[in-house]
């Protein structure tokens, strides 16, 4: 059986998930407008049509004929190409897909979405704990901070995430990602490894000396600084700033502290959600590469306050750091959007600082819904003229780099 053959069991299987599920995490700040909207949706409309056509028809020349599928709404905007299918899978079979940012299994199940990632060949991902996440709420406008914190809730949520995702690790044979070399031991379809993250530094509560135990005792490898509260250590990009010279935000000095204090540990800092500002003053106090994992640029046609300037994207990869394409339904509608955000965050940045960030699970109406769709991506990719060195860099290699500098870099 042909790699293709094995592959169109998992089309069969696939299912656009209700995307209109807001499960509170990473709904950006503010929804489209209806115009928006309507020019997306009827342009997407039409394209659709034409899409699934072609690609029923493509299957059916290849004995693919799927009832399923073709009462499915297309997910993809493309028609996956048998040969270049195979291409990706073997890629991904060779190189250590690994996903920058996500929460797999988020409010549903674990099992399934590694099952996902087994069959999507995905090497290894963060499972990020949400630091914030009792205090959040969504609205139809956005993610709103619903209270604040009681004393010491931020500590026992992450304790209960944290406590779980450790659980979820040992129920499931899940390899725990703790250096970079671990990551050769889960590449090729073999049990997913899990690296350990946290979304927001809310649970330091503005104390570095936290961070320690967080590494030595939680396996805790990446934390992104700022989530939506706007915490103890750093600005984000959807509330006022507060840090900082200058609107565009900044760090606290006990975000100051906290950034320092990863760079020492080899912790990666994920710059995601943080104001400009914020960003350019960890890069300054540390000199360490950043991940910023789950972003796009801001280009005229698609602009929103969780992204970021073409100038950070470019500082944050002439530093070394890496920036995680998102696949939010605020880049596009299809799989096919994804993949042009993907070219278009790699001409601002360059193919050595561009990686996977899919917000997985948690992701505001995703353009990638499954990680079962990780080789069509990466097949998309090559038929486009990405390069197989350059998809090898997106999917893993940028993000192991980084990973390999930080904590080679540790000095604790
Ligand atoms: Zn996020
Ligand atoms: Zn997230």
């Amino acid at each position: 059986m042909t790699n293709y053959g094995r592959y169109k069991h998992r089309l069969i299987s696939w299912r656009v998930r209700g995307d209109e599920r807001q499960r509170g995490v990473d709904l950006p700040a503010h929804r489209p407008t209806h115009a928006e909207l309507f020019e997306r949706t009827h342009h997407v409309r039409e394209d659709t049509a034409i899409h699934r056509r072609a690609l029923i028809t493509g299957l059916a020349g290849a004995g693919l004929a799927s009832p399923i599928l073709a009462a499915e709404p297309d997910p993809l905007g493309f028609r996956p190409d048998p040969a270049f299918l195979e291409k990706a899978m073997a890629l991904l079979k060779t190189h250590a897909a690994i996903d920058t940012h996500a929460h797999p299994g988020l409010g549903g199940s674990e099992a399934k979405t590694v099952a996902d990632m087994r069959e999507g060949l995905l090497a290894a991902s963060s499972f990020a704990a949400v630091a914030d996440r009792s205090v959040l709420r969504a609205t139809p406008t956005g993610i709103v901070v619903d209270h604040a914190f009681a004393a010491g809730e931020a500590a026992a949520a992450y304790r209960s995430q944290i406590d779980r995702l450790h659980h979820v690790a040992a129920d499931l044979g899940l390899p725990i990602i703790r250096t970079p070399a671990d990551l050769d031991t889960c590449a090729g379809g073999k049990p997913p490894g899990m690296i350990v993250s946290v979304e927001g530094g809310d649970f330091l509560e503005g104390d570095a000396s936290r961070l320690r135990a967080a590494r030595d005792a939680d396996d805790v490898r990446i934390i992104t600084v700022v989530h939506y509260r706007p915490n103890e250590l750093a600005d984000n990009q959807t509330s006022p700033a507060r840090f900082g010279r200058t609107a565009e935000g900044g760090l606290s000095p006990a975000g100051v502290a906290v950034v320092r204090e990863m760079a020492r540990l080899g912790l990666v800092i994920d710059v995601a959600h943080a104001a400009e500002g914020a960003v350019r003053a960890a890069m300054a106090e540390t000199g360490a590469p950043l991940l910023c994992s789950h972003t796009h640029v801001k280009t005229p046609a698609y602009d929103h306050p969780r992204f970021i300037t073409k100038e950070t994207a470019r500082a944050i990869a002439a530093a070394g750091g890496v920036v995680g394409s998102w696949p939010s339904g605020f880049g596009g509608v299809t799989l096919n959007d994804f993949v042009d955000r993907i070219f278009v965050l790699t001409e601002v940045v360059g193919p050595d600082h561009a990686a996977l960030g899919t917000d997985m699970d948690a992701n505001f109406r995703p353009t990638m819904s499954s990680y079962r769709q990780l080789p069509l991506v990466v097949s998309e990719l090559l038929r486009r003229g990405y390069g197989e060195a350059n998809v090898a860099g997106l999917v893993g290699g940028n993000f192991r780099r980084l990973f390999d500098t930080v904590w080679r870099s540790r000095r604790a």
